[in-house]
């Protein structure tokens, strides 16, 4: 079915239909899925939520897979719950055999579609267990752990799940009814806030409405469930922000305010490793000229089209830059990546500090 799918392209910009279809860019520099209007998507690195959770787990010393787990799943369980309220009788017809087999259906189709995994169904027995076989998956945790909502959403009742290694990148997971969930998982609805101002630039293919840089940039395999940067060479997926918001506001309350700093190291970190991805899609061809000002520019130029905000204003001194951004995805990580780009391109150490203007804006100050 997907070879059919991934033919039928658009004929200005050649992005599968699929994605214009499903998705829609707004204006204020967010972006999420055309039925869904409450839960925010951004594409970002395959590997960044990964890494986010292991250095944290690293520097704090204490396993928090469990709070991850539980953000996605929730995360999950809300972009079909909001999907359906939005079509009027989809709720009554989820509660029928064929509904109910087409939602599971539809979970599959999405997870390919977003950059998650080939994931089919061997079984699925209603308000009892399903077996899944999730091949090339992005991160096999936490596709699991969006099996598990999207099992919640369908039965309205807690699961839990199994997981079984078949093959090579190849598993089998198991989701099972379970008597119910752990504390945390309440804690983890997500928060939705908006700000709209400055509408963000934002070049759309008029026919299917797909950002030009998307549709120049991403190529879709839906067959193997992937998504990759042309640029770089490296797998992207489209990841709720709302999982990394969540959890980093449980961890402040439960664990302080050292959250935001190691958050920031983390993707300071990960962008000096990441250095040649960065100027080979935002510096200048030559390579002669990937100084700050150049990358940054042409990294927030491209935030709207990504969902990672809408940058308003850039403003470059002698010992500070300032750059404000409305709807940032997760300050922190954008702070993160900041100081990683000055750092490596400048070759010199500088502190990012970003300060919450009013809900949903934040100023970037950047001091070196
Ligand atoms: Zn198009």
């Amino acid at each position: 079915m997907w070879k059919t799918v991934e033919r039928l392209r658009c004929d200005k910009c050649g992005t599968p239909l699929i994605i214009g279809l499903g998705y829609r860019w707004n204006k204020n520099g967010t972006m999420g899925m055309r039925l869904s209007k409450d839960v925010k998507l951004v594409i970002l690195d395959a590997d960044i939520y990964e890494r986010i959770f292991l250095y944290m787990e690293e520097a704090l010393g204490l396993p928090i897979r469990h709070i991850v787990f539980e953000a996605v799943s929730n995360i999950s369980r809300s972009v079909f719950e909001d999907m359906y309220k939005s079509i009027p009788g989809s709720m009554y017809f989820k509660r029928t055999w064929i509904g109910y087999h087409m939602t599971a259906r539809l979970f599959y189709a999405m997870s390919s579609l977003v950059g998650y995994s080939r994931a089919e169904k061997v079984r699925l027995i209603p308000r009892s267990y399903s077996i899944s076989v999730v091949e090339n998956p992005y991160n096999i945790d936490l596709m699991s752990a969006s099996i598990v909502g999207a099992h919640e959403f369908l039965d309205g009742i807690p699961y839990k799940h199994m997981l079984e290694a078949v093959g090579d990148n190849v598993y089998t997971v198991t989701a099972v009814v379970s008597g119910g969930k752990p504390d945390v998982s309440q804690r983890l609805e997500m928060e939705v806030v908006d700000t709209s101002e400055a509408p963000a630039t934002l070049e759309k293919c008029r026919r299917c409405g797909v950002p030009r840089i998307v549709a120049e940039r991403l190529a879709w395999n839906m067959v193997d469930g992937d998504i990759t940067d042309r640029r770089t060479g490296v797998r992207v997926a489209f990841f709720a922000p709302g999982v990394v918001v969540s959890m980093f506001r449980e961890m402040i309350k439960e664990l302080g305010e050292e959250i935001p700093g190691i958050a920031v190291r983390c993707m300071r970190d990960w962008t000096l490793d990441n250095m040649g991805h960065f100027k080979s899609s935002h510096g200048d061809m030559t390579g002669e000229q990937d100084d700050f000002e150049t990358v940054l520019r042409r990294y927030l130029l491209e935030f709207p089209s990504f969902g990672r905000g809408n940058p308003v204003s850039m403003e470059f001194g002698e010992s500070k830059t300032r750059v404000v951004i409305e709807n940032p995805y997760q300050e922190y990580l954008i702070a993160g990546t900041i100081q990683g780009l000055y750092e490596g391109l400048s070759k010199k150490a500088c502190k990012v500090l970003p300060e919450k203007l009013k809900e949903g804006t934040f100023a970037f100050n950047i001091e070196y």
